[in-house]
């Protein structure tokens, strides 16, 4: 008799358990539908939930969204690790900072099917968009970028040299690359070599350019569309072979924002450097005829 009583009590224990669970979290449904303030602006334009760690495209609605007469910054960073009077290498604390800024002040980070979307389809994207890109693919980018990026919730693309994969120690390996691009970091292509492209007849750049597409494409089993230009050089010969590798976009180093007047095989980027303030950081993203003499 005891027994049962007991038994009785602990089913009831139980059912209450349950029920004051199952409106805890309905209470909390409720409460992310009606309160778009509980959430960041990197997530307010978005439609699809929690796609943040993965290269799904995001469909942008509400207001505040830009269409492709006009432009978005695309930053380029090389390496982030402190080098004592290397420009190119970063140190993360400066890193962590600048992305600090992008969140604290509402900005999206796009993937690089996302900008095409925008510049080549007319596909909106919101008003404070940003593309955050690296170029030669160190393996700093994982070690100390990528947890930045990472805590953040941010997109990025990595364009890399694919001779330098699981090859050279101070660029990122084939795991590392997979890793990331899980995550939603993604990784393009920036040659075999790191080559000087107007340098080189047409036939071998289209080898370079398919050889680094074929290797990507392998190791991460999708397609690979984009390209940055390695020191940013190029020729009419290097935009016939983009196309005929069966690139969609590339970047080259010329400042400004990115928009398609010049077309997609000519896409401006915004330098940083190690050398340039947090003011300066700014002031690129807040004109996108930004003065490079100052
Ligand atoms: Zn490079």
């Amino acid at each position: 008799m005891v027994h049962k009583k007991f038994l009785i009590i602990i089913t009831l224990i139980l059912f209450a358990a349950a029920a004051i669970c199952g409106i805890l979290s309905y209470k909390g449904g409720i409460g992310n539908r009606i309160n778009p303030e509980n959430s960041n602006s990197e997530e307010k334009n978005i439609n699809k939930k929690n796609n943040q760690n993965s290269l799904k495209d995001r469909t942008f609605t509400g207001k505040n969204l830009k269409y492709n007469n006009q432009s978005v910054p695309v930053l380029y960073y090389h390496s982030i690790e402190y080098e004592k009077g290397n420009e190119l290498r970063l140190p993360k604390e400066k890193f962590r900072e600048q992305m600090k800024f992008l969140k604290e002040n509402g900005y999206t980070t796009l993937t690089m099917n996302e900008l095409y979307d925008f510049l080549a389809h007319d596909k909106p994207v919101p008003d404070k968009s940003v593309v955050i890109t690296f170029d030669d693919g160190y393996r700093d980018n994982y070690e100390n970028a990528f947890p930045i990026l990472k805590e953040f919730g941010f997109k990025a693309t990595i364009f890399i040299i694919t001779s330098t994969i699981d090859k050279e120690e101070d660029f990122l390996t084939s795991n590392q690359l997979k890793e990331m691009e899980r995550y939603g970091i993604d990784i393009e292509s920036h040659t075999v070599n790191h080559d000087k492209l107007d340098r080189l007849s047409y036939d071998k750049q289209l080898y370079t350019l398919k050889n680094s597409k074929e290797f990507l494409e392998k190791l991460l089993n999708r397609k690979i569309y984009y390209f940055a230009y390695p020191y940013g050089e190029w020729n009419e010969n290097t935009i016939k072979a983009l196309k005929n590798a069966g690139y969609k976009m590339a970047f080259t180093t010329e400042s400004g924002w990115a928009n398609k007047n010049k077309g997609l095989y000519r896409l401006n980027r915004v330098y940083v450097s190690a050398n340039h303030s947090m003011a300066e950081f700014e002031r690129r993203l807040a004109n996108e005829k930004y003065d490079i003499s100052e």
